[in-house]
């Protein structure tokens, strides 16, 4: 069975990008954290259909929960970055995102991870084609693998590749590795993460893995621990945030573990295109 990758944005519901009047990072301590328990439930879920996984963690949850970090790294799964505070990139300067991976790298390793770390996915996949500049910083700060760049119009842009392929930066190349997508209407839609997966049958994710498998590309399927939350703390949020958020969480869970089961995942260091390529 080819190997696909999965991945998990390990943040908590309230790390919103884009709300800072209804959500502010000064607020975030004092809100109930649900991170640990939804992030033990996908390593619960994980460890039973036996798949590995690249979690990218955000630097405030490393902070704050170092021992889930461990938990993660223990279990064999890859560790990569997800932003220090969760912030989009477009509304970062060069230094600021710079800046902001160090603190992101600092937390991971002060929470006790050791293993490479080489791997990173923006905030709401805001590192495209407003950013030009951002792969460079990556690259000069000793990354070497993204997964930002989703291939679908609004965060992205369906001009971008659907199939890993590196990037050429003034630092050197980075490595890209998109999420996987489907044809709705003619339009390219999310059919590996957020509201795309959560509204397919497993069937119909299970069929377009076997699909991408059959070309000889991977599928990279992406979620957050808040997704597989029972009863997530609800929040009035503006109307595509909040479609993007909460549209079809019932269930979703279950659906996972269907997913998880029909198909081979590992973390992104294992698919073979990037293990050649981090071997070079
Ligand atoms: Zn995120």
């Amino acid at each position: 069975m080819a190997l696909n990758a999965f991945t998990v944005d390990v943040e908590d519901w309230f790390h919103v990008c884009g709300v800072d009047d209804r959500l502010p990072t000064g607020r975030w301590n004092d809100l109930d954290s649900r991170v640990e328990r939804t992030t033990a439930a996908l390593l619960d879920d994980l460890g039973e259909s036996g798949s590995g996984a690249t979690f990218l963690i955000v630097g405030w949850v490393a902070e704050r929960f170092p021992a889930l970090i461990r938990d993660i790294a223990s279990a064999g799964h890859e560790i990569g970055l997800h932003g220090h505070r969760h912030r989009r990139v477009f509304e970062l300067s060069p230094d600021q995102l710079r800046h902001g991976l160090r603190d992101n790298l600092d937390a991971v390793r002060a929470a006790g991870v050791t293993s490479e770390i080489v791997a990173f996915r923006a905030p709401e996949w805001s590192m495209n084609q407003r950013t030009p500049w951002a792969p460079e910083v990556l690259v000069a700060e000793g990354l070497r693998v993204d997964a930002s760049r989703a291939p679908v119009a609004r965060v992205g842009s369906a001009a971008f590749p659907r199939r890993p392929y590196p990037l050429a930066t003034a630092a050197g190349p980075l490595f890209e590795v998109p999420p996987l997508v489907t044809e709705l209407a003619g339009h390219a839609v999310p059919l590996g993460w957020g509201w795309g997966l959560r509204k397919a049958e497993p069937r119909d994710v299970l069929r377009a893995i076997e699909a991408s498998n059959r070309h000889g590309d991977p599928a990279v399927l992406t979620v957050h621990p808040w997704e597989i939350d029972p009863e997530p703390p609800y929040v009035r949020l503006p109307a595509p945030l909040a479609f993007s958020h909460y549209y079809r969480l019932a269930g979703f869970r279950a659906r996972l573990r269907a997913v998880l089961a029909g198909a081979s995942f590992g973390p992104l260091r294992d698919l073979p295109d990037v293990t050649s390529w981090l071997a070079c």
